[in-house]
């Protein structure tokens, strides 16, 4: 059986196939799938941005597919950057502008309100459309600044008290033990397994 995995961001689905590893399913990205047309994330939620990436792509490839849609909800910020997260710097702005424009946002904020959550939304569509959702989520806090070079997006800047150390400090591996996304992921493993058996 295949498997899609509807996400154009390749640090993405490199730690979603390491975390869906063992299935016996054979994994496609978007990228394999060129004639997909794109998704516009226009939800309020995460939870409505990860159910519609689901459910075109699965419709227009008659594929189980999976998709991801990831928030940074930051304690001080009322939860913004949330659902916002990718375009919290401006429509067409990176990773690197996104973290400067937090830790400036932050600058004045003291250590014990430093704290944040990662919030991932895992969502499973049928090809046929039918569709459910899980959730995984990841605290920490928002560190003075940024360090480490693995991971993408927020991940210099998102400290693990319990690690000592940012998110982008960890090895895949690492974070894979302990991310939102993979928590996520394990909480849609048995809906999956359902499926590939
Ligand atoms: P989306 O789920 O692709 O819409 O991601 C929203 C924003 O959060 C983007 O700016 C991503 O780079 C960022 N993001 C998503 N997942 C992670 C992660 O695991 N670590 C750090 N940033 C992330």
């Amino acid at each position: 059986m295949k498997l899609l995995l509807a996400t154009g961001n390749a640090h993405k689905a490199r730690e979603m196939r390491e975390i869906l590893g063992g299935l016996p399913v054979e994994l496609k990205t978007l990228a394999d799938l060129p004639g997909i047309p794109p998704v516009v994330e226009d939800g309020r939620t995460l939870e409505q941005n990860a159910v519609k990436k689901a459910i075109g792509p699965a419709l227009a490839s008659g594929l189980w597919t999976l998709s991801d849609d990831t928030g940074l909800e930051v304690d001080a910020l009322g939860g913004r950057p949330g659902v916002y997260s990718a375009r919290y710097a401006g429509p067409d702005c990176d990773f690197a502008a996104n973290c400067r424009k937090l830790l400036e946002e932050m600058r004045s904020v003291p250590g014990p309100r430093r704290g944040a959550a990662f919030r991932t939304v895992v969502a499973l569509a049928s090809p046929e459309g039918m569709v459910q959702y899980r959730e995984g989520r990841l605290e920490g806090r928002i560190a003075e600044a940024p360090a480490g070079t693995n991971g993408f997006g927020y991940d210099p800047v998102f400290y693990l008290p319990d690690e000592g150390r940012t998110l982008a400090e960890l090895s895949t591996e690492e974070k894979n033990r302990l991310s939102h996304r993979s928590q996520g992921l394990q909480a849609i493993l048995p809906l999956l397994k359902e499926v590939v058996k």
